[in-house]
């Protein structure tokens, strides 16, 4: 095993919250638990912020925004300081990483591509910084009259985050939102905050000054706070299709800016002429890979008739294959689940699956052998011979959960693949380039994988259709969900 450094976060003392520039603890006094997934146990203290914190930091976004220097900062300064913060991040990944292994369960050996994708996203935005613009626009109204828009942030970023992923959402968030020029106040998920908690003392490190970026670990009530607070400005919202509802309700109070990026139950469909040495694979990490915790895993699996028993065979022959345990091993392909609750709810739907008559043809099952047993682990686990109608293909089970369904014709594959009230993720997998195509153009989701599956880059844009939320992250779009247009009119005489 690598030796990692130790993360700096893990001395025994509590988390505190970072608001204003300073670690400071709740209000209440009150602090939460977070627990290790691999095997159950306590692994830090951390404060439970609660509205009154929220209130805290949100009064110090709003006068960093409105008399802090980093608004008015010129542009190539602010790119200097996300420069700084990008180069900080990569020297300090492989802990900041490791924190994340040991609060949700990510195995090390994804923190070279995970690495890659933070520096990425903060020096992409960091080259936007200097890129934002207005346009000047020819009008036809009378006498001579010039108008130009100009760009302005959108003010107090109120940042609400799930668990799977927390480092790399904390960086997704942040980034373009500092770039615009807004501040920040971002509450993690209460299930893996230290990683996010220790990027906030890396933007401090990096020159960005206190009150620009506040983070408020804590839970629910939080986060409800975040969402109704009538200063915050907008409201960049990660997490399920049901609370995404409930922060468009609180965003009303005072017409908030919203983005939300939700749950999915993607579509993933193999046709007759695909090459199976890339679907297999591509087809079952499409879903296994974090265990199953990403929106857009693609975990309704439609195989054409002509390939589907053969098809069937290897996918579980490769499900058997991964290697499931301990995250801190270099060769674990597949880590726990991250609590005790979602272990719950994926036995559930393991439950639900055959009770509703789907043939259960690998996994299935919690792995409890060997150290496993405290640990929240389930075996890699593929359905096959699923109905449309049945739970393990309407819900989403964010877990390592494949439902095989065969299907005969495209048209019918765009139907049933649309037939969900989610469109985040989709994909194809043909040597055909005009069904790909029909296929992409049909399919109503925010990205479609032609042959691949949850290729991601800081340059293009990812989000949902539908249930799946609205608004844009990565690429120039999310920039956008950060700046307001402002339109000048100007007489000339
Ligand atoms: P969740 O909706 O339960 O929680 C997400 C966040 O919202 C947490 O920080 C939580 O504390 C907070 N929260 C809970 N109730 C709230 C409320 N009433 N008001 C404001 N904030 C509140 O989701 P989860 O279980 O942590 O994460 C799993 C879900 O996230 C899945 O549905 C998954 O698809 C989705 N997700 C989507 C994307 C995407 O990019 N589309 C990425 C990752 C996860």
């Amino acid at each position: 095993m690598k030796n990692y450094p130790d993360p700096a976060f893990l001395n025994g003392s509590v988390r505190l919250l970072l608001i204003d520039g300073k670690w400071v603890p709740a209000l209440s006094g009150k602090v939460f638990t977070t627990i290790n997934p691999t095997d159950g146990a306590a692994l830090a203290q951390v404060a439970d912020g609660g509205p009154e914190d929220i209130n805290l930091a949100v009064a110090a976004a709003r006068r960093a925004f409105e008399s802090g220097p980093w608004r008015r900062m010129k542009p190539f300064d602010r790119q200097q300081c996300l420069l700084r913060l990008a180069d900080l991040v990569d020297a300090h990944f492989d802990e900041l990483a490791l924190l994340d292994t040991l609060d949700m369960g990510a195995p090390v050996a994804s923190i070279a591509g995970k690495r890659r994708r933070a520096v990425a996203l903060l020096r992409y935005y960091a080259g936007l910084a200097t890129a934002v613009h207005g346009q000047t626009i020819e009008n036809s109204q009378p006498g001579d009259i010039f108008s130009h828009t100009v760009k302005e942030p959108v003010g107090v970023v109120g940042a609400i985050n799930a668990w799977n992923g927390p480092l790399g959402m904390a960086i997704w968030k942040t980034a373009p939102a500092l770039a615009a020029g807004c501040t920040i106040v971002l509450k993690p998920a209460e299930q893996a905050p230290l990683s996010p908690l220790r990027f906030g003392e890396l933007c401090l490190e990096a020159g960005i000054p206190p009150g620009v970026v506040n983070v408020v670990s804590g839970g629910a009530t939080a986060g409800a706070a975040l969402a109704a607070h009538p200063d915050v400005d907008k409201i960049a919202f990660t997490g399920s299709t049901e609370v995404g509802r409930r922060i468009i309700q609180a965003s009303a109070g005072n017409i908030k800016r919203v983005s939300l990026e939700l749950g999915g139950k993607s579509p993933n469909i193999v046709f007759a002429d695909a090459d199976m040495d890339l679907a297999i694979p591509g087809t079952a990490m499409a879903v296994f890979a974090n265990s199953g915790q990403i929106c857009s895993a693609g975990t309704r699996l439609f195989v054409q008739r002509g390939i589907y028993s053969e098809f069937v065979g290897k996918l579980c022959a490769f499900a058997q294959s991964l290697r499931v345990g301990d995250p801190m091993l270099e060769d674990t392909q597949l880590g726990p689940l991250v609590s005790q609750a979602q272990l719950n709810r994926v036995e559930t739907y393991l439950k639900l699956g055959s009770e509703q008559g789907a043939e259960l043809v690998a996994g299935g099952n919690r792995l409890t052998s060997g150290n496993l047993g405290n640990g929240y682990f389930v075996a890699p686990t593929v359905f096959a011979g699923v109905r449309d109608d049945m739970a393990i293909a309407t819900d989403e089970i964010f877990g390592p959960v494949i439902s095989v369904m065969p299907f005969d014709t495209l048209e019918e594959a765009i139907a049933r693949g649309n037939a969900t009230p989610y469109g985040l993720g989709s994909g194809v997998w043909t040597r055909d380039i005009n069904n790909a195509h029909k296929v992409s153009r049909g399919l109503r989701a925010g990205s479609v994988w032609i042959n691949c599956y949850q290729t991601m880059d800081a340059a293009v844009p990812f989000g949902g259709y539908k249930g799946s939320g609205y608004g844009r992250e990565s690429g120039i779009e999310h920039m956008e969900e950060f700046l307001h247009t402002k339109s000048v009119w100007t007489r000339v005489t």
